[in-house]
């Protein structure tokens, strides 16, 4: 690893000034588990970094009858145990506990986990200049495509990695972000954008921006929710597909429904034309078929990733159904 300046700031301002505008000379910290590796391996060498777990405060989840609210230093332990997020936000609770091993999760942040970086091979190994390091191709086109995207790619098809962000999608969550033009709040859905849009590996914080807290809305009554992940290594493993499904119920009728994908897209893909199949109606095999149907709708797998189709069919039906049994308890 390249040698770099370890910064320790007290306050978020702080941490904006000393991060600046240029990813080249500075990269914030948090757990860690996705920047070490990539300064080892020497994809990322910034000279500074800035460590966010000197400042105070951004570990706190806090629940009332707003909604809960996690700071971006909260870890993935935290998040997958916590009592409230357990009982009101089961997706959330199961994505993070979904995430690779209890190390990782007990080292892994809310905001290292939305802002992780694809887990690309091609974008991971330091002699592939791909489109991510302004290179001009897309290995993954004409190599090894297993891991990549079936919806959304183009021009890059990394798959993304968080299996956190789908489940807050699917609650509608928003982020509270910092940066040297102040404070902004905004959709979490928005913080990602697919490569054709722009080709910023899956984000679209402004330089200097940082993720300082997520906010989830108290959920509509009569919801259940589920993450379902498939992975290829049953111990700890990113996913090949996950689904977060989020369906609020009224007299055994969907009032309302939120399902967005990990491992499927370059970004947490929101299904938004499959949500609306939902809407009105009762959940039984044939709606999950039909709505799972809409979810890949306008597939485009590459040469080794068709796979992902029927896998991603099949979650998104069992997550729906197991919703509709939970409803009826
Ligand atoms: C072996 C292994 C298996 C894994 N399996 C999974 C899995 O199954 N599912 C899954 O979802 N994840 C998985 N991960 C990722 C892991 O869960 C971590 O959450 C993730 O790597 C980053 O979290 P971190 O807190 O360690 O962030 P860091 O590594 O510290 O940071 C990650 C990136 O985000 C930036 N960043 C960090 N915090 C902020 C912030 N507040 N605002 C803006 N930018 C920020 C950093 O600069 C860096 O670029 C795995 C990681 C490993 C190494």
């Amino acid at each position: 690893m390249k040698s770099f300046l370890m910064e320790n700031p007290t306050s978020l301002d702080e941490a904006v000034e000393l991060l600046g505008t240029d990813p080249s000379q500075a990269q914030l910290l948090a757990g860690g588990m996705d920047l070490v590796g990539r300064m080892k391996k020497r994809v990322d060498t910034p000279p500074r970094v800035v460590n966010l777990n000197s400042i105070p405060g951004l570990a706190s989840v806090q629940d009332n009858a707003g909604g809960l609210s996690l700071g971006a230093l909260v870890t993935l332990t935290d998040v997958a145990e916590n009592p409230a997020v357990l009982a009101k936000y089961s997706a959330v609770s199961e994505a993070a506990r979904s995430v690779g091993s209890t190390q990782i999760r007990n080292a892994g942040t809310v905001g290292g986990n939305l802002c992780q970086r694809p887990r690309c091979w091609y974008f991971r190994h330091r002699q592939y200049v791909c489109l991510q390091k302004h290179g001009s191709e897309c290995f993954s086109e004409v190599g090894e495509s297993r891991y990549h995207a079936i919806l959304g790619g183009g021009p890059c098809y990394f798959a993304h990695p968080s299996d956190l962000a789908p489940a807050l999608i699917a609650y509608d969550a928003t982020v509270r972000v910092v940066g040297p033009k102040g404070e902004r709040t905004a959709p979490l859905e928005s913080l990602y954008c697919l490569p054709a849009e722009k080709l910023t590996q899956g984000l679209t914080l402004a330089p200097g921006e940082i993720l300082a807290e997520v906010r989830l809305p108290a959920p509509r009554p009569g919801t259940r929710s589920t993450y379902v992940k498939f992975k290829e290594k049953p111990s700890f493993d990113f996913s090949l597909a996950g689904v977060a499904a989020v369906v609020s119920f009224e007299n055994g009728k969907v009032v309302h429904a939120r399902i967005a994908l990990s491992g499927v897209a370059p970004i947490p893909w929101h299904a938004t034309k499959a949500e609306k199949a939902l809407i009105g109606a009762k959940l039984d095999e044939p709606l999950a078929r039909q709505v799972a149907d809409l979810v890949v709708e306008n597939n485009a797998p590459l040469a080794d990733n068709g796979y992902k189709v029927a896998l991603t069919r099949t979650l998104v039906r069992r997550a729906l159904l197991s919703l509709d049994e939970l409803q009826r308890k």
